[in-house]
Formats: structure tokens, sequence, C-alpha cells
């Protein structure tokens, strides 16, 4: 039986799409947090190169994949779809279960479809050097990647837990030529602050966003880049899900259920906004879900409304699913969910009520995860098992039913730098919030 579809390098998609073109009703724009009026493109400027702001604030459906980007996204792409049926056979599910492999990158995730594509701009745009943020150091070691790929310069805020507990991706960054800082950090001024009324303190992502966009206003020839949650971002991951649909009709299957894990939401929006397409366009009848910790639950227990994007409060004002840009999660170990806020325009779909949400407790996800490695060899990122979780979920459901039915998910990353948070749940040491 045939479980792996593949395409080749002339498959790789000729632009991205832009679910902005087709949404019912527009988005509401970014505000400015004095006058709460839109915040016009030149304010934008000041941390992203002009062609990126063009990008967050596009009109256009389709948005072409520059040449020197699809060179370097065929290191990597297209990605495969695969069926999993060993994991089908564990869960004794009359599901079909498919999943798109994210983690075949050079970094292990679907980050590098937007850090590339990010690096490649602002270098188009005379940018020098990038200053970011990470989390866990996906992202940090994404853009590293895509920075030293184009003659960039990288400078990464890593929050500090993280930077002391996770060394392997930090190691990864520095490999690639970035400079990393634990943050709060010497650095900036936001940063001096917070150590001096706490020299423990141990970061937060709304800290490290803060801090380097302080690092980019303040130094020369300095862009600022976000892995997720924007427009732009979103747009560059859509070449997941453009790509699972000419695979599914490979496989000559239609999927029922789309699932994806949510942080800021890029990876789901990667594989889903394609499918949306379809169900505008074309009536098609897809479920589609969003998958989030209940730990850092923004879109099934957030609110809908303006918040900033940062701690410090220097963003514009986003319209978003929140759960208050002052909320720090708990440490859960899924680290790249730990995001506040959703991506305006994954928050805009389920508004509208072309997806829906789900929320999942850890011991569930690592359950699942493991049953994953231990059926279909592959160990998943903590976040992307979130995604794995809820698809057993569903073809239990559906067994239960005695119902076929296709899932279709985004395993958005590979776990092999995460196996400390495996090691927790082995042990017994991993606990619900
Ligand atoms: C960062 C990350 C996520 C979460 O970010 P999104 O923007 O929501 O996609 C999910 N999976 C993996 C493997 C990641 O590295």
């Amino acid at each position: 039986m045939q479980t792996r579809f593949d395409l080749t390098q002339a498959d790789i998609p000729q632009s991205w799409y832009n679910l902005l073109a087709d949404f019912p009703e527009p988005l509401p724009p970014p505000l400015h947090p004095a006058t709460r009026q839109p915040v016009p493109p030149e304010a934008l400027e000041a941390i992203f190169p002009k062609n990126l702001v063009h990008q967050e604030m596009c009109p256009d459906r389709y948005v072409e994949i520059p040449g020197p980007v699809r060179d370097i996204y065929a290191l990597w792409r297209p990605t495969p779809l695969m069926r999993a049926v060993r994991f089908e056979k564990a869960l004794q599910t009359p599901a079909h279960i498919y999943y798109k492999y994210e983690g075949v990158s050079p970094a292990g995730s679907h980050k590098v479809n937007t850090s590339v594509a990010q690096a490649f701009f602002n270098k188009e745009a005379g940018t020098k050097r990038l200053a970011t943020e990470t989390g866990a150091g996906q992202w940090g070691a994404s853009l590293a990647m895509a920075c030293k790929l184009f003659g960039l310069a990288c400078n990464v805020y890593m929050v500090k837990v993280s930077y002391q507990q996770k060394p392997y991706r930090r190691m990864l960054m520095h490999t690639w030529g970035a400079t990393v800082h634990p943050s709060p950090s010497d650095q900036t001024e936001y940063g001096r602050k917070l150590l001096a009324e706490d020299p423990h303190c141990p970061g937060s992502l709304g800290i490290a966003i803060s801090e380097a966009i302080e690092d980019t206003i303040k130094t020369p020839n300095t862009k600022y880049s976000l892995g997720s949650v924007l427009n732009h971002v979103c747009l560059h991951q859509t070449v997941i899900g453009q790509e699972t649909i000419r695979q599914m009709e490979l496989a000559g299957e239609e999927p029922d259920t789309i699932f994806g894990c949510c942080g800021g939401g890029s990876n789901f929006a990667g594989l889903v906004f394609p499918f949306i397409q379809k169900k505008i366009k074309e009536g098609k009848k897809y479920r589609i879900i969003g998958v989030e910790p209940s730990a850092c639950p923004s879109l099934t227990k957030g609110e809908l409304r303006y918040d900033f994007g940062d701690t410090a409060e220097t963003t514009p004002l986003l319209m978003m699913y929140t759960l208050g840009h002052k909320f720090i999660p708990p440490s859960i170990h899924a680290g790249g969910l730990r995001y506040h806020g959703m991506a305006p325009m994954v928050s805009h779909a389920l508004k509208l009520g072309l997806i829906e949400a789900e929320a999942y407790h850890q011991t569930r996800v690592f359950e699942s995860a493991t049953l994953w490695a231990q059926t279909e060899g592959i160990v998943p990122a903590p976040e992307s098992a979130h995604a794995i979780a809820a698809v057993a979920e569903h073809a239990v459901k559906a067994r239960e039913a005695g119902r076929k039915t296709v899932l279709l998910f985004n395993l958005s990353g590979h776990g092999l730098l995460d196996l400390s948070s495996y090691e927790t749940f082995m042990t017994g040491k991993l606990q619900d919030v």
C-alpha cells in the first residue's frame, strides 16, 4: 500500500497564497496605541523593510516566490505527505490519518519557510543585520540559518530560562553564526531596567520581543524579524498547504478534518489557509481545527480584542484572541506554544466561523506523542504533539461511531532537541496546569 506521496523540486509552489484577498469580511487593521488610528505603512518601516511591510498589507491573492528563495526551499522542499497506517492500527480506528511532515528542514521545523523569505527580502532592501527574539530557540535557529545563507548578521534575544535549560538550540544558533543574548539582557535599556528590579527574572517571549525591537530602533542598518503571528509570516507558510492539496490528490482522498497546533498560529495557517480558500471559493465543507495547550488557551479562552504584541507595549495594537499582553504562561514544556495572543488572520478566521479550536492538557499530549513515536518512528516536537493528541481524540471518536473519516494534520517539527521534556514526562514529573 502506498503511504508516502512525494512531489518533485519542480512542484515547489511558484507563489504564496494570501487569504487576505478572500476573507468574506476585511481583517481589522493594526492600530497606533496612542491615536487608535490604523498604523500607516511608513510607521512599520521603522522596524521592517518596505517590501515586507507591503506584504503585510498586501491585497493580492498570490505573491510570487523569488527564485533565490525557491532555490533554498529545494534543500528540503517539497516536504513529504505520509499516511500514518501504524498509528491508525494502534488506535484501531477506521479513520485514515495523513500528515504533512515539516521536520525534514535543516532547522527541524516549518519556521525556515519564513526565515529564508524574510532574510531574502531584508537583503534586497539593504538591511545588514536582523534582531529577533526566541523562546525555546526554534525561531532563533531558523533565522540564524537564513541570515547566514544571505550574508546578514543575526542578533537573538533568547528567553533566559530557555537559554540556561536548552543549550542545544543555542549551540545551533552559534553554529550558524548568530549572536545570542539571554533575555532580559544588559544590551537594552528595557532589559537593564528589568534586571535592576529582579536580577533573576526568568524572562518571557513578550520581554524578549521588547528587547529585540529596542535593539532594532537603536542600531543602524538593523531590522526586526518575527517568526509567527504577522500576516506576512502566515503568507510565507502557505507553501505547506499548497503542496498538501496536490499530495492529497495523489493519495486520492480529501480530508474531512484538518488540524494544526497553534502557538502564534503560523504553521496552522500555512497548512490550512489554502484549504480555507477552497471552503470559501468551492464550498468545501472541511472542519479545520486549531489545537492549543490548555495552559495557554488564547483561542479557546481568550478575548477577541485589540492588544499589544509585547510586554513593554511598543508594538502596534493587533486585533486578536488574547490572554492579555502581561500574561506569562506557566512553564509548560511546549515552549513554542507560549505566546499570549494569536495571529490576527487566524483569529479572524475563527471569528468568521471558518475554523474551530480545541485545547489539550500536557500529559494527554505526551501520551499521544509517545504512541506516535512508537508506531510511526518520528519523535514529534512537543508543539506538534498537540495536533497529534487532537487527531487521536477524533480518530477514537470515529471508531466509537463506526465512521470512516479522513484526518489530516501538520507535523510541524521533530522533537530530537526536546528530549528533556520527554524525560520529564516518562519520569512522571509532568503536571497539567
Ligand atoms: C514554533 C513552533 C510552533 C508554534 O508556532 P506557530 O507559529 O504557531 O506555528 C509549532 N511547532 C513547532 C515545531 C515550532 O517550532
